[in-house]
């Protein structure tokens, strides 16, 4: 836990590092360009100078595509400091819902430790009395080390961080869930041993946490199904036999003990007609659930506040496997109301204007030169650009942000979305917020039937002209809901709320008969929990795991279509 003088000290640093952004910036591009000048990737620019106006005017900007065969090489044994970077190793990363290998340094993982411990820091100015003895069950989960082909290994930045010594040093008296279960190759045993220890330790638990809101809930859905057998085990003090992981099996033996009291206390409160609050039933010490809210992890939040029963839902950073970004500076505010104060210290910012309400999130034409960190401007949308010392310059990390406003000289941003997110069956693009706005506006009508939209994710279906877009859901009936059934006319009107609520050139060549009637395609509960299996099987990490709002590769579509159980479409064309 940390001190009062270290807690006023993380404050102090926050102060200073939003009131000295244009310096930090200025002398951490100094830092980047004196120390990795000499290698290959920049020579070909910068002819060996570190001169941040030559480096402007003649470094391109990147995506990951342009610097994959640099990866590759250092992946494939080439020493990095030739390549790309002084001090860069090969890592994995996530988004966009591939696995890709990505550059990192030994101290990528320990600023994430320093992040960690401001954004700490400000839990502890707005979150107050948090009990000293107090601990955080944070559901983490590593994703095994990935062989490159020269045999180096490659783990995803979570993994980095639960493996490095500073980490492993405060897990045991801060946090619930023991080393061994959190590396646990198996994620149902991890899953069902984590959430075994935080009940056993459930009156010092102060947080519920993960990374994102989605792993959160779907913790909450595998205790469904297991709490029985949870408090069997608690009881008894025996482990299922079917956890078969000897680090789980000596981490729950040092610990276990039979607790029949416990076990009776959590089955009363499991048997309650409603799960209304019922994670503050079952940890009543909680103050806060701490995890990503914003973006895509947006459409979790109703489902998350009917379990939490009033608890603040903490969105505190705002990061990428390409490093650590933003923090929230009010971390008690609604999820909808979330900005992330972008820290100077650790990347090198620069931000690409976009217009937000262009169709396709295109660049806008007139003005594409991008802009630094201070001089971005509020109300403007921006795609991020990132160069740091990994070794990646001018890469654009795909994501749309909004100025909101600014903390001393430091812009505050918030998620829009990701930028190479899009869909589309003709020449028209929409992007992952548009998206998000408009099932967001649908699903309103749900409340009607007594249903909850718990996932979604959409597709553009172009295997019969006009191709049209569908989009999966996936409900849960609200508690009370007294066995109302779908009505198709209700859900009619969804496909047509989402089309209403959709741009200009969607609903126009959809008028036209370019694009066909927009189809609702209801799945089993359980389809998303399968997608994910498939994501993770393929290198996804699970602590990192996000629903790709739009769905690409055929063997996830057949997942989805494999589960669906009934199909709607809109009956009219949308206004326009
Ligand atoms: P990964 O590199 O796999 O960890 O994924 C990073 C991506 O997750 C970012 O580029 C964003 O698209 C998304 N992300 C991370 N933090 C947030 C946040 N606070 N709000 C919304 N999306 C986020």
């Amino acid at each position: 836990m940390m001190e009062t003088n270290e807690y006023e000290s993380g404050l102090n640093m926050l102060e200073e590092l939003t009131t000295n952004a244009q310096q930090i910036q200025d002398q951490l591009m100094g830092e980047i360009l004196s120390r990795n000048a000499g290698t290959e990737y920049l020579r070909r620019f910068l002819h060996g100078q570190a001169d941040k106006q030559l480096f402007k005017k003649n470094v391109p900007i990147v995506s990951y595509e342009d610097i994959k065969p640099y990866i590759d090489r250092i992946a494939n044994g080439e020493a990095s400091s030739d390549v790309l970077s002084a001090e860069t190793f090969i890592g994995t990363g996530t988004s966009g819902g591939q696995p890709k290998l990505i550059p990192v340094t030994a101290e990528s993982a320990n600023r994430m430790t320093m992040f960690n411990a401001l954004r700490w820091s400000l839990v502890l100015k707005h979150v107050g009395d948090i009990d000293e003895a107090g601990k955080r069950m944070e559901l983490m989960f590593a994703k095994p080390e990935v062989e490159t082909p020269c045999g180096l290994k490659a783990s995803a930045v979570s993994t980095r961080v639960f493996k490095g010594s500073s980490f492993r040093a405060i897990l045991p008296k801060l946090y619930t869930s023991p080393f061994e279960t959190i590396f646990c190759p198996d994620t149902k045993q991890s899953m069902y041993c984590q959430l075994l220890f935080g009940l056993m330790q459930r009156d010092e638990v102060f947080m519920i946490g993960s990374i994102f809101a989605s792993t959160i809930l779907r913790s909450i859905k595998f205790f469904e199904n297991n709490w029985q057998e949870l408090c069997s085990n608690i009881r008894t003090g025996q482990l299922s036999d079917w956890i078969t992981d000897s680090g789980c099996r000596n981490a729950a033996a040092s610990i276990m003990k039979p607790n029949s009291d416990l076990a009776d206390l959590i089955e009363n409160i499991c048997q309650c007609k409603s799960w209304d609050g019922i994670i503050r039933k079952l940890w009543p010490k909680t103050k806060y659930i701490g995890a990503i809210c914003t973006g895509a992890m947006m459409q979790y939040t109703a489902e998350l506040e009917f379990y939490c029963g009033g608890l603040p839902l903490v969105s505190g950073f705002y990061g990428c496997s390409e490093g650590a970004n933003g923090i929230n500076l009010e971390p008690l505010c609604k999820p909808s109301d979330v900005s992330y104060t972008f820290l100077p210290n650790a990347v090198y910012y620069e931000f690409i204007p976009i217009e937000e309400e262009s169709v396709e999130m295109k660049s806008n034409d007139k003005d594409t030169e991008p802009v630094d960190l201070v001089n971005v401007k509020p109300g403007r949308c921006y795609e991020l650009l990132v160069t740091s010392s990994i070794g990646l310059y001018r890469y654009k990390v795909g994501d749309v942000l909004m100025v909101t406003g600014f903390h001393n000289n430091t812009p505050q941003f918030q998620f829009v979305g990701r930028q190479n997110v899009s869909l589309g069956v003709d020449v028209e693009r929409t992007s992952e917020s548009d998206i998000l706005k408009a099932v967001t506006e649908a699903k309103i009508l749900l409340d009607q039937l007594g249903l909850i939209l718990t996932e979604y994710t959409s597709y553009g279906d172009t295997s019969s002209t006009p191709g049209h877009y569908v989009i999966f859901w996936e409900l849960k009936a609200k508690e009370g809901n007294n066995g109302k059934e779908l009505d198709p006319k209700v859900m009619e009107a969804c496909c047509s709320r989402i089309e209403d609520s959709l741009h200009f050139t969607y609903r126009m060549y959809r008028k036209e008969n370019i694009i066909a009637a927009l189809e609702i395609r209801i799945v089993k509960q359980g389809t998303f929990e399968a997608l994910m299996d498939y994501f993770v099987s393929r290198g996804a990490s699970l602590s990192q795991y996000k629903t790709p709002i739009c769905i690409k590769p055929k063997e996830a579509l057949k997942i989805l279509d494999s589960r669906v159980i009934a199909k709607f479409f809109s009956h009219k064309a949308p206004t326009i």
